[in-house]
């Protein structure tokens, strides 16, 4: 009860939105956002099912905040041309998306087996290649530009969504914890396990078999000539048993998150394998546990000097997948409801920022007509796909072929390194690729 009050709702009467947005994440965040400035015509609302408080939206990320949380954080790198765009559009006068965030100038790849190494930096000591930011400080921050006409409902459980028809334009009805809601425009922004796609009946394709990730935050010493390691950088190295371990640095010098995602028959493999990953989870000793068997992993071949994992190690299931469609009718998703790739190439959110900047480009040019609605979202659904397909490709090819340990596999792939290493040429490429420029609509 004091919920509806709070949101100015009345049992029975149903409130009516141009456009309704599920999940409060980085990704349904910034597309309501950007969709806000874009068109103050229409009627929008953001639904998220967690408690934002809304005194502490902000302060309650804050960065120091998080070394005190018993969990690991989840820290992404956004590539630069994506940020920048972000603060073009929201906020050009400030600079907060760049305050908080840590410039990550190189980064450097191994490959366990054979021994090879690629680094590429950053094309300008002005420009960072890439920009870490935590995932519950990103979202919050995109929050506090919301324009003050969309509403936010947040606390809310969706108990029913249903199709219906009004005056020949298709519209959906939401019943909710917080009364009845209707909409024109129906956005699943509500991440992997989406409601929304459910609900809608997409389909998905998987990639691959499941795996899991542990991780957690870890304090790094590097002293390598070798590396030419400062704290400005991430690290990535591919495992001999197929599993990989990423480090992204953080604000605080030397402390980073990390990510190590293991193929599914670590868990089921060998008893030691599991004794292992046991002893992680171990309430007392897990963080010591992990420290050791991480150091003993990578430490001694790279010139490691001290690794200590700082929070619990936390583990998550790594579903990867893409959605048959990313539209229905007057629906849409974005983020990880319509895709999940695997961390590797630490490209998924940065999939789902593009899929708003699309999204909202093509909806910017929309009268909402149903006939136009449907070629805009066919629009959104032809080029979304193609990017997300073209994206879970390149890390599906680079995990196989980390996976594979013949020779034959393992050669070219080393030679492949060296050629990177020392290739300006491909290293610009990939540079470019991590810059964003919005794609233009006729
Ligand atoms: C280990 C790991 C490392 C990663 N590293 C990177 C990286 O370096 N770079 C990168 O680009 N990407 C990275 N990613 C991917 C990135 O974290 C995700 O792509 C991103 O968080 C997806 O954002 P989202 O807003 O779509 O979904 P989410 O962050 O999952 O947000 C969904 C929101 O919807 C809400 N919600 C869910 N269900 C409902 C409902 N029924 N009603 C209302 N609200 C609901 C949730 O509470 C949540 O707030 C990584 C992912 C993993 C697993």
């Amino acid at each position: 009860m004091l919920s509806l009050l709070y949101h100015g709702l009345q049992w029975g009467a149903v409130m009516e939105f141009d456009v309704i947005c599920v999940g409060g994440g980085v990704v349904g965040s910034l597309f309501t956002a950007l969709l806000g400035r874009r068109r103050p015509d229409l009627k929008i609302a953001l639904l998220e099912n967690k408690q934002l408080n809304a005194s502490k939206k902000l302060e309650s990320c804050d960065i120091d905040h998080f070394y005190a949380l018993d969990k690991a954080r989840r820290m992404s790198a956004i590539n630069t041309g994506l940020l920048e765009e972000i603060q073009r559009q929201l906020a050009p006068q400030k600079t907060d998306f760049f305050d908080n965030a840590c410039p990550m100038q190189a980064m450097q790849v191994f490959a366990q087996e054979g021994g090879s190494h690629f680094r590429l930096e950053s094309p300008s000591k002005h420009q960072a290649l890439a920009y870490t930011l935590s995932n519950d400080y990103l979202s919050a921050l995109l929050k506090s530009y919301l324009c003050a006409s969309t509403k936010i409902i947040d606390n809310v459980t969706i108990q029913a969504i249903n199709r219906f028809d009004a005056q020949n334009s298709p519209k959906f009805k939401l019943n909710t914890t917080c009364g009845e809601l209707t909409t024109q425009l129906l956005v699943g922004g509500d991440g992997i396990n989406s409601y929304v796609r459910n609900c809608l009946h997409i389909e998905k394709k998987i990639s691959t078999k499941p795996a899991t990730a542990i991780g957690g935050i870890v304090y790094l010493k590097i002293d390598s000539p070798q590396l030419k390691a400062s704290h400005d950088q991430a690290f990535q190295w591919f495992m001999r048993d197929g599993s990989v371990i990423g480090f992204l640095p953080d604000r605080q010098k030397d402390h980073f998150s990390f990510v190590w995602s293991l193929p599914s028959d670590y868990l089921n493999g060998s008893s030691e394998q599991q004794t292992h990953y046991q002893a992680f989870f171990n309430k007392e000793k897990g963080a010591e546990n992990l420290s050791q068997f991480l150091f003993e992993l990578i430490g001694v071949d790279y010139g490691i000097h001290a690794l200590k994992v700082l929070s619990k190690p936390v583990s998550w299931p790594l579903n990867r997948f893409q959605a048959k469609s990313f539209i229905d009718t007057s629906a849409v998703l974005i983020g990880d409801a319509a895709h999940s790739l695997h961390p590797l190439a630490g490209q998924g959110l940065n999939l789902g920022l593009e899929d708003c900047f699309t999204l909202v480009e093509l909806l910017g040019q929309s009268d909402f007509r149903p006939i136009n609605l449907q070629a805009k979202l066919a629009a959104y659904n032809w080029q979304r796909q193609a990017a997300s397909q073209r994206m879970s490709i390149i890390c599906e090819n680079l995990r196989s072929a980390f996976e594979n340990k013949t020779w034959l596999a393992v050669l070219p792939r080393n030679i492949m390194f060296d050629v990177f290493d020392h290739s300006r040429f491909l290293q610009s490429i990939v540079s470019q690729q991590m810059s964003y420029k919005i794609p233009i609509h006729n």
